[in-house]
């Protein structure tokens, strides 16, 4: 991986930041990208010299066509693209507003398609490529008052394997990964003692487990359309 270059959308913080700390490692050279240009600032100073922070909303694709436009710019041709950006607006359907149904569906789902078209584009053109979108187990098994975030991250999985599809020949990879409750911002507000009961394991995961599974499908070069679940063994028993 060393000198590889990996746009990291929603990199600033959780599991996205525990990729970017992982394949600096690695010595690839990052792209932060997120709303918020300090915190993604001060992500990407954290990883040293030779990485990279953008603003960017992945739910307006001009923005994110200008965000690959400064990436490959700065750093050269994308080799990985990791799009762990992501928004939930948690509730039952009857109670959702549909303005936080459009949000879901435009942050997740479009804004996963928006970036693995500008990346597939530029991958095309340098000998492959390997992406990995962050759905989620919810995705997989549903969830009572997350229909939409779910369909959001169900969404993630049939478009990759689609993708998957498409691009195998241009040796372009896809793959998803599906963590289960993962200590984030995003689950800060949650029961924790809670909900671990239903996790195999016994609690809530780093986003550094879920940072190893990332970092293993983009190694891995047999491996294309498939989904890792990362959850502590929740799936089996929800
Ligand atoms: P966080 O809320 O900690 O981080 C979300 C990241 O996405 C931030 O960098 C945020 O930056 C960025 N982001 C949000 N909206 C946008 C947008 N419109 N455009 C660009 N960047 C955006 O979440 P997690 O790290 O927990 O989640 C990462 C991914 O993993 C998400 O897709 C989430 O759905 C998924 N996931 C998380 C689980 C968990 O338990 N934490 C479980 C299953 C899946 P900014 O706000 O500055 O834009």
């Amino acid at each position: 991986m060393m000198g590889k270059v990996c746009a990291i959308f929603g990199g600033s913080r959780g599991i996205g930041k525990a990729v970017a700390e992982l394949l600096e490692r690695k010595g690839c050279h990052v792209a932060i990208v997120a709303r918020n240009l300090e915190v993604a600032q001060n992500t990407a100073h954290s990883l040293g010299a030779g990485h990279l922070a953008l603003s960017c909303d992945i739910s307006r694709e001009q923005e994110v066509q200008h965000a690959f436009e400064e990436i490959q710019r700065k750093l050269g041709p994308i080799n990985y693209l990791v799009n762990a950006a992501g928004i939930n607006k948690d509730g039952l359907l009857l109670r959702t507003k549909t303005e936080d149904m459009v949000s879901q569906i435009h942050t997740n789902l479009l804004g996963t398609m928006f970036t693995c078209k500008a990346a597939v584009k530029s991958m095309i053109h340098h000998q492959g490529g390997a992406i990995v979108n962050i759905g989620s187990v919810v995705g997989l098994k549903g969830n009572s008052g997350q229909s939409i975030y779910s369909a959001s991250k169900a969404g993630i999985v049939g478009f990759s394997r689609s993708l998957a599809k498409e691009v195998a020949r241009k040796q372009i990879r896809v793959n998803v990964v599906a963590p289960g409750f993962i200590h984030t911002e995003m689950t800060a507000h949650l029961e924790e003692d809670e909900l671990k009961k239903a996790i195999p394991l016994g609690r809530f995961g780093d986003p550094h487990e879920v940072a190893k599974a990332v970092l293993f499908l983009l190694e891995s070069p047999y491996v294309t359309g498939s989904t890792l679940i990362v959850d502590g063994g929740l799936q089996l028993s929800i």
